[in-house]
This record gives structure tokens, sequence and C-alpha cells, in this order.
């Protein structure tokens, strides 16, 4: 059987996506490939064996996907995007951005170092009317974003990516979201990120988006206040234009909550009303933000969320859980939240009761293995938790989390778990259809989901099978991250 392939190690690798070619042909001919489960596996073992790592990359690119149901809508854009859209009026409304290039400390010594607007932070992007209130001084340290020198926008680019390896979970939580500010606080560049990000997905075989998207917090280009219902209006607005719809992807939001903040109740009750009074777009809550403050410890929320499922139909729950270093009770205590689903669950194995309790059982762990690893909540993949969830029976599935900021996107999910841990064709096959299988989309609308998954993988399967690497139609784009993880595939 497959004794073709045999030859694929004497030859260049050149030759490569020829042999595929002629090597699947020749099986499918001879009645080796069937549908059966056993014999599917044996031809990926057989092209993970053989293949080199740029191979196995363009075929996991073009892969169909199914959903990425845990990703940030503000941490999930490239910079090149960002830039792009704080320099381009007719993009973006017609906001104008300044970033801060320069550090005189106009207010003298004993500022606020770590508050949230550090004065000694660089590139704080403000608007337009920020910056005509602040005094001369403080004017001199900011330069218009569309001014910026190359050398300045490269920096400017990387200072809201994880692109150098002393970069980690502070850089991330405290400088990140403190650069981009006012950026995020514009409808209409949230609205075309998140059509930038139907388009990366739909390239990548996605089908369905579960993006946590808040509407609050917007301002005009005037610093008024922007309601949630105008935000929610803009975004629909561009969802429907032709270039949205033709990425064939879906898209649902996640409201997230801020989980340490002092009014963290107040708000998960307003989100909680806004969310029932807009579930055509809105399907869930999330709580989010850094695990190890403790005062947005799970518990904190029992009693509100308990008086709210009183007054409300049920909403879905899929809260950030386990992505601590210390052993605790945190993945427990959310799901006695009524969390249907839990974000990273990194710490799970330290807490076997809990362990037991979502063997076979209906709570997915969403997964983030590139995030978990630049958050520093794993050392390397090897350590990852992944694979015992995966063949102990708990659900899981594979997420990019803030992948613009991680430089890094769904592809790169697979390549590493199939790396690292030599996924089988049937866990491929089992993550993709549980990220559709658990969201939190209707049971019709899931259906018809779960079907067009079905179909476009059988279609991949057979072209592949058929006509090798050939049938590959995209060029997998590599992003930073795993260019720096994986220098060998660029050669
Ligand atoms: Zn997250």
């Amino acid at each position: 059987m497959f004794s073709s392939l045999k030859y694929f190690t004497s030859l260049a690798l050149v030759a490569s996506s020829l042999i595929f070619c002629q090597s699947f042909a020749v099986a499918a001919t001879s009645g080796e490939l069937s549908e059966k489960k056993q014999t599917n596996a044996n031809w990926f073992n057989k092209f993970k064996q053989q293949a080199s790592d740029k191979q196995l990359y363009d075929f996991l690119y073009n892969m169909p996907k199914g959903a990425d149901l845990h990703h940030h809508a503000s941490g999930s854009n490239f910079p090149r995007w960002w830039y792009e859209l704080a320099t381009n009026t007719q993009l973006n409304g017609g906001y104008r951005y300044y970033t801060k290039t320069k550090l005189t400390l106009c207010q003298g010594y004993g500022q606020n170092t770590f508050g949230y607007g550090s004065p000694t932070l660089t590139f704080v992007n403000i608007s337009e009317y920020t910056y005509e209130k602040l005094s001369a001084c403080e004017q001199k340290n900011y330069k218009e974003i569309s001014k910026l020198t190359n050398a300045e926008k490269k920096a400017w680019e990387q200072s809201i990516w994880l692109d150098k390896d002393y970069e980690g979970r502070d850089e991330f939580f405290q400088t990140h979201w403190q650069r981009l500010n006012e950026l995020s606080d514009n409808p209409y560049i949230a609205a075309e990120l998140l059509v930038r990000n139907m388009q990366a997905f739909a390239n990548e075989g996605v089908i369905y988006l579960e993006s946590q998207f808040n509407v609050a917090g917007f301002i005009t280009p005037k610093g008024k206040p922007q309601s949630q219902e105008k935000a929610l209006t803009i975004l629909k607005q561009r969802l429907a234009q032709d270039d949205a719809k033709q990425t064939g992807v879906e898209v649902k939001l996640i409201y997230q909550l801020l989980r340490f903040t002092p009014n963290a109740e107040q708000q998960l009750t307003d989100i909680y009303k806004f969310v029932d009074q807009n579930r055509d777009m809105y399907v869930g809550i999330n709580m989010v933000g850094r695990e190890d403050n403790g005062k947005g410890h799970p518990l904190r929320f029992l009693a509100t969320l308990r008086e709210l499922r009183q007054q409300y139909p049920a909403i879905a729950l899929t809260i950030h859980a386990g992505e601590v270093d210390e052993p605790n009770f945190h993945i427990r205590d959310t799901l006695l939240l009524g969390a249907d689903r839990i974000g990273h669950g990194v710490n799970l194995l330290g807490d076997p009761q809990t362990l037991l309790l979502m063997r076979h059982n209906h709570y997915l762990i969403e997964i983030n293995l590139v995030s978990n690893l630049l958050l520093e909540y794993v050392d390397e993949f090897k350590q990852h938790p992944f694979p015992e969830y995966l063949r102990t029976g708990i659900p899981v599935a594979l997420s990019t989390d803030d992948r613009g900021m991680f430089h890094s996107n769904l592809t790169d999910e697979f390549f590493i778990a199939v790396k690292t841990f030599n996924l089988s064709w049937q866990e491929v096959l089992t993550l993709s259809n549980n990220s559709l299988k658990y969201s939190f989309l209707d049971p019709q609308t899931k259906q018809a989901m779960l079907d067009k998954y079905q179909q476009n993988m059988k279609t991949f399967e057979q072209n592949f099978k058929q006509s090798g690497a050939s049938s590959l139609q995209k060029p997998a784009v590599l992003n930073q991250f795993i260019r720096r993880q994986y220098p060998q595939l660029t050669h």
C-alpha cells in the first residue's frame, strides 16, 4: 500500500507536489482509499511522515476549519490594519489620530506611572479632539500618525504586537490596549476591522466567527459619546456590504465584561439587558481581563447572575477560566456561574474533581496555544494540557484569542497541534466539528454550518487525495509568529 510514497525521501522537495499528486492518484484508482476512518487515518499519517513543514502548513492553511469561537475583536487585528485605518479618513469615518512619540514630562515628576494613562508610555494614540485640548507642551509629545517616518511607523506597529522574546504578559495586558486607546473607540474602525478578519479567516477556510465585540465606549470625531445602538447599526451596515458578504463567513458577537472593575456587577446587569434586546447579533457573554487580579474572581458574579436569570430567558456564557499559573478552582466556580464554555482552561489538571466533571460532558474548552505560550502560561507547547483534554473526552476546539497582537492565525494553532501532539486525521476533524457544534448558534443555523463544513471538507479531502498539493488553491500566509517559531517554513 502506498508503495510509491517510499520515493519521497529520495526526491528533492521541489518535485514533491507532483509526487503527492501521483501517489494519491495511484492509491485512489486502486481503490485503497475508501471513506472508512481507518483508511483516512492512514493517508494522513503517511502525509505527516513524508511532508516537509512547509507542505504540512500549506495543507493546513487550505483545509476547511469550521469556527473560531474565542477571539477578541480589538486584539485580532494586525498592526498594519490598525495603521491603515488610523490614517485613512475615507475608511475610518473622518477621524484623525495622533500618537505619542516623545516623553517630555510636561506635568513634572511624581505622576502616576502605573495608571492607565502612564505619562511614560510611548505610542499612546489619541483623536484630534483630545489632541486639541492638550497643553502646548503636551502637544509637542504627539505626532499625527499619518506623518510618522518609516522608522517611527515600524516602531508604532511593533508597539502593539509581541515581537520580542522579552515581551510577554505584562507588555500585553499593561500596554497594548492602553496604546490603542482612542483608536479602539471608533465604531467605523471596529466595523472595518471585523470585515478584515472575516476576509483573513475566510482565506483559512473558516466559515463562522463568534467575536468578542463590545459596542460600549465609542466616541464621535468630536469626542461625544456614541450610543450602543448607533454603534451596532454602523456595524450591521458594514456587515451588509458586498465585500463582507462575499467572504461567506457568518459572524455573531459575544459581549465582554471586564471582570475586575469596581462596578462590574452593574455592568453585567446592563450587558445582560443589551444582549437580551439584541439576540439577532449577540449570542453570549464573556468575562475577560487578567485572572491573576483577584478582584474579578468568578464567584463575585454568582448572586448577580442568579438575579438576572430570574428576569431574562437564558443567555449563553463562555468565560475565561484557568488562564493562571497557580492551581485553583476557577473552572469549577465558573461552571457554577452557569458557563457553557471555558476560555483557556490551562490549569484544569490541578483540579481533579472538576477534570472528572468535564470528561464526556458538554462544556467545551476553547484552546489558545499561541496565546498561552506568549503570555507565559506554558513555557513550551509540550507542557500544554490540550492533548490530555482531547484524548480523555473533554470537548476542545482551537482558537486565536488576540492573534493580531501575536501576529498569528488559526492555521498556526492547527500546525502547532499537529506537529507537537501528532494529531490523527480524526482528531483534526473533531476539533473543527466541535468549533461549530459548541457554538452559540441557534440549532438550525448550527446544523446548516456543520453541513457546510462537512461538505467543504469532503471536497477538500477528495481533491487532495486525487491531486495532492496541486489541489491547494491558496498560497499560505505566514505571519511573524510562525516564522519566528519555525524558521524552516520560510526556506
Ligand atoms: Zn481571551
